[in-house]
């Protein structure tokens, strides 16, 4: 249209200057419209994707073995999900659409250049096979940039969540100068990084640019010689020259294209670091029900941590050990005996060797996951408490609501009615940073109402009354009793209190079963639970002298 226009020029032909002006002007509308079009649809799809990814990445962490979580930084984790997505969702939007500008500008210019011009579009495309071997080079160095610019990231998105996790330590050891430095140190590196990454892209662009430029001038001075020796017209000249100008765009805009999807392929990398790592398996073994079997057994149980390689690693190991229905057992033992290990594989939250837990009657490997953890409850010593009402935090994990009287029953069980009562909502006060603060016991005594609404068949208490009043201990334990005498109970606990009224207790020691038995026959044969109770009994006196000398003062 431009070639018509300025041929038109010298002839005086007007009809074929405003044609061409007319023609052109729809041509632009028709580029405008289209790129609209696909715009939209490569960006919308971008997003979509990105949702997708961000929710596989969830799904996939939610499932993974307790144990994996231990080597996994939260910070880290917040960074993948959020910037290296983000890297990827531009790669597959900006990045495509881009790509997708480039080639079909490439595919409508290169053949009306070829039409106009033969010996010219060689010219003007002389030096382009040089683009594929700069984009590689440089693509592979982008790709590596900016992989450890998201390793620099995550150190400090990791680093920024773990010290306002831990404020109340670096207030208390006034710890903030040293945490600032760190966080300055992180931030530099950080940034080192930044400008290598930039100073790489600086001359990435530029450069193709340059052979665009090379070809223009080309152009201008074999295409100039053209015209005054009468080859082409002044309206091919303009045209072409027209052509090459666009070119420049496509040509600079390769270079975004590659950064952008080399950061997203590195991204990606990152992500599929996560995304490997194997879930857990809900059923592991097809099920077999062995008849007339007690509701909990442990058989030839054999489990060790993975070692850190210092050589002495700790190991469970349990022959035999059965509880029946209704049963209330006790489990002691000094600190790092292996209570709260044995309690993790009965739920599975460390995986139990097959045929070595097994709940009524079946092996924990090939009992869905749901299904067993809805059916055993556990309540441990660190409880957590998310910012919701009080009854939110009762009914959680149960599906559908619960009903107040139900409610009303396991706050009466955990004894805490009154301070309920006592709130400013009641039961629909806010705990936690919305609303009030709960005491250690509070907080214990909850988590066991939370536990109890689920209707267990068997619970699993891991210390849970370590910051409980032995009075309201024994007075739980009693409600316990009357209102759910059916419940199957294992209690671990370092205070040894209420281990009289329990059936059988468990001695354990260094991940081994020393003895079992009643109180009062422990008490006289096993010297390490003679031990324990003086222990546990000296522990509970002297809070008591100290209650008594609070109330004097
Ligand atoms: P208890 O509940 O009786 O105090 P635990 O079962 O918590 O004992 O711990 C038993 C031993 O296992 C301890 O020596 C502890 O250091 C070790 N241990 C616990 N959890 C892990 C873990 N995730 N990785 C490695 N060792 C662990």
């Amino acid at each position: 249209m431009v070639r018509e226009a300025i041929d038109g020029i010298p002839e005086k032909n007007v009809p074929r200057v405003l044609w061409a002006g007319a023609g052109f002007l729809f041509l632009m509308v028709c580029q405008s419209g289209l790129r609209y079009v696909w715009r939209m649809y490569l960006m919308g799809t971008s997003h979509r994707i990105a949702r997708g990814l961000r929710l596989d990445l969830y799904n996939h962490l939610q499932n993974l073995p307790l144990a994996r979580y231990q080597t996994i930084r939260t910070g880290d984790l917040m960074s993948r999900a959020t910037n290296d997505i983000q890297a990827i969702r531009e790669a597959v939007g900006p990045g495509v659409l881009i790509t997708v500008d480039a080639i079909i500008s490439f595919l409508i210019f290169v053949p009306v250049m070829l039409y106009l011009s033969v010996k010219l579009t060689i010219l003007a495309l002389l030096f382009a096979p040089l683009v594929p071997w700069i984009t590689t080079t440089v693509g592979d160095r982008i790709d590596r940039l900016f992989e450890s610019m998201q390793v620099k990231m995550s150190n400090i998105s990791a680093f920024t969540q773990e010290t306002f996790g831990g404020i109340r330590l670096i207030k208390s050891l006034v710890l903030e100068n040293r945490v600032r430095q760190r966080f300055f140190d992180l931030s530099e590196e950080y940034q080192e990084e930044g400008i290598r990454m930039a100073s790489c892209e600086a001359r990435f662009t530029p450069s193709l640019t340059v052979l665009t430029h090379l070809g223009l001038f080309m152009i201008l001075i074999v295409g100039g010689m053209d015209v005054i020796n009468g080859a082409i017209t002044v309206g091919t000249f303009v045209a072409f020259q027209r052509f090459v100008v666009q070119l420049s765009w496509p040509m600079e805009a390769i270079g975004w294209a590659v950064t952008m999807s080399r950061e997203g392929v590195a991204a990606h990398r990152r992500l599929q670091q996560i995304l490997g790592i194997p879930q857990v398996t809900s059923v592991r073994t097809p099920a077999v029900e062995r008849k007339e079997a007690p509701l909990l057994e442990i058989n030839h149980l054999h489990h060790a941590y993975e070692s850190n390689g210092d050589g002495d690693h700790f190991g469970l190991k349990l022959s035999h050990l059965k509880v029946h229905e209704g049963q209330k057992i006790g489990v002691v033992g000094p600190v790092g005996a292996g209570k709260s290990t044995l309690f993790n594989l009965i739920v599975r939250l460390y995986e139990p060797p097959e045929e070595t837990v097994f709940f009524e009657g079946k092996d924990v490997a090939s009992i869905p996951l749901v299904e067993l953890r809805r059916k055993i409850s556990t309540v441990e010593q660190q409880v957590f408490l998310f910012s919701e009402k009080v009854t939110t935090n009762i009914e959680l994990g149960m599906p559908g609501s619960v009903d107040g009287q139900e409610a009303r029953k396991v706050i009466r069980t955990v004894c805490m009615e009154d301070e309920i009562e006592e709130l400013h909502d009641k039961y629909d006060t806010y705990l936690g940073e919305r609303g009030v603060n709960l005491s250690g016991g509070q907080k214990q005594r909850l988590a066991l109402a939370r536990a109890l609404i689920r209707k267990p068949r068997l619970l699993l208490l891991d210390d849970a009354f370590s910051a409980v009043d032995v009075e309201i201990e024994r007075r739980i334990l009693r409600n316990l009793l009357t209102e759910y005498p059916d419940l199957t109970l294992i209690f671990a606990s370092h205070r040894l209190s209420i281990m009289p009224s329990l059936d059988e207790i468990w001695i354990l020691d260094k991940g081994k079963l020393v003895a079992k038995g009643h109180h009062q026959q422990l008490l006289q044969s096993v010297s390490l639970y003679g031990a324990l109770w003086q222990t546990s009994e000296r522990s509970l006196e002297s809070r008591k002298d100290s209650l008594e000398a609070d109330s004097i003062l």
